[in-house]
């Protein structure tokens, strides 16, 4: 009796397992997590990594940065690729994010492609050049109630090459059960500084990255990001410009205005830099000093919702509505705008009203 028991516990327990190898084996067919190669812009660079992974995860395992501002989370569409074979169609998640002439192209986004064969894409020859960077914590200032300046000395490699207006992607550890993630930061101090980058952070409520950037990061701590990424960065011309910011979007531009200011820029600048209320504002001795010493610069903060009685004796309302009333001719300059998604829209839609051609609207979406 009692090795009956025995003999169908143990027929079980071996058809258990034989069930169990045989699904995984089903899985790892159907899925083929099986090694698969990558083959980047005509065999410049050909990887062999393990399928299953996405494209954009596998690509940064290797040391190939393709920006991703959402961290993979196929809500950004900054990791667009060509995928030519192996990448099968675009998906639900992506397709929102393709306009027809890129499905057509093969476009992707590089975070939803699923590596299950081997793949030929092409890429930039630009994002070669991007690199993993590890730093420590220089310091972690306050700037407002809820905006850090974080400063990174680097460590390896121990300088970086950028362009004012780019950014960088920092990964955060995980804490309190929130996973590791990447997030994009613009960097606020100018290209001469080389071997440290500085940014701008402002607190996200429940954000993971802005969360662990407030109430774990502490001064000399590690810090990973890679980088530099983007295209926001002044165009070579010497048309007057037309800086547009709201929060944190102080970032890009100050880095632009500090790097203008060494290189002695002769473009003429106007820069309308929106906030909430006074307790808002940063960086304005520094600017206002920017303004006395440099006959090209105007500074107009303009505050939306500060107490009519505070004594502010600045510019009030929306920046789109302040841009209209102190710059009434528009239409020769290049307008770049840094913030929110809905105040860029916003004064998008205000510019080109006001005689500036699409072309000459540059813009970084903190999205
Ligand atoms: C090019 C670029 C440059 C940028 N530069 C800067 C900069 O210089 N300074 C700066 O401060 N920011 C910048 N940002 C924004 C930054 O990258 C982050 O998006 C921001 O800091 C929020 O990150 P987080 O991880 O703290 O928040 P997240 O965790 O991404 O959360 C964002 C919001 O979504 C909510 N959320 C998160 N997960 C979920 C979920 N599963 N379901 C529903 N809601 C959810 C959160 O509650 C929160 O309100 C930039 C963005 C871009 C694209």
């Amino acid at each position: 009796m009692l090795s009956g028991i025995l003999i169908s516990v143990v027929f079980l327990v071996a058809s258990g397992l034989a069930l169990a190898g045989l699904l995984l084996l089903a899985e790892r067919r159907l899925l083929n997590f099986g090694p698969c190669t990558i083959d980047i812009n005509d065999g410049k660079k050909v990887l062999q990594v393990n399928g299953g992974n996405n494209l954009l995860a596998a690509l940064a395992e290797n040391d190939i940065f393709i920006p991703s501002a959402c961290g993979g989370r196929g809500t950004c569409a900054y990791c667009k690729l060509k995928v030519l074979d192996g990448g099968g169609t675009a998906g639900p998640i992506e397709t929102p994010y393709l306009t027809q002439e890129e499905i057509k192209d093969q476009v992707r986004l590089s975070c939803q492609v699923r590596l299950r064969n081997d793949v030929r894409i092409r890429i930039p020859n630009h994002l070669f050049d991007i690199q993993r960077f590890r730093g420590r914590v220089e310091h972690k200032r306050s700037l407002t109630h809820d905006t850090v300046e974080l400063r990174i000395a680097l460590e390896k490699p121990s300088q970086i090459a950028f362009q004012a207006g780019q950014y960088i992607q920092l990964e955060s550890e995980p804490y309190r059960g929130r996973e590791a993630v990447m997030r994009a930061y613009s960097i606020s101090s100018p290209p001469s500084q080389k071997h440290a980058v500085e940014t701008v952070i402002r607190l996200v409520p429940d954000g993971i990255c802005t969360t662990w950037v407030f109430d774990v990061l502490k001064e000399n701590d590690p810090v990973t990001f890679s980088g530099p990424y983007g295209d926001f960065y002044l165009s070579d011309t010497d048309r007057p410009c037309l800086f547009i910011a709201g929060g944190s979007g102080m970032a890009p531009i100050i880095s632009m205005l500090r790097d203008m200011r060494e290189k002695d820029n002769c473009r003429r600048v106007v820069f309308f830099f929106g906030a909430l209320t006074r307790s808002d504002l940063f960086y304005v001795d520094e600017l206002r000093q920017l303004e006395k010493e440099r006959q090209w610069f105007r500074f107009v903060p303009a505050l939306s919702n500060e107490p009519p009685d505070s004594g502010w004796e600045g510019e009030r309302g929306l920046i789109t509505e302040v841009i209209a009333r102190c710059l009434p001719d528009t239409a020769e300059y290049e307008a770049y705008l840094c913030g929110s998604p809905g105040m860029i829209d916003a004064s998008v839609k205000v510019l080109t009203a006001r005689g500036i051609a699409e072309s000459r609207i540059f813009y970084d979406k903190f999205a």
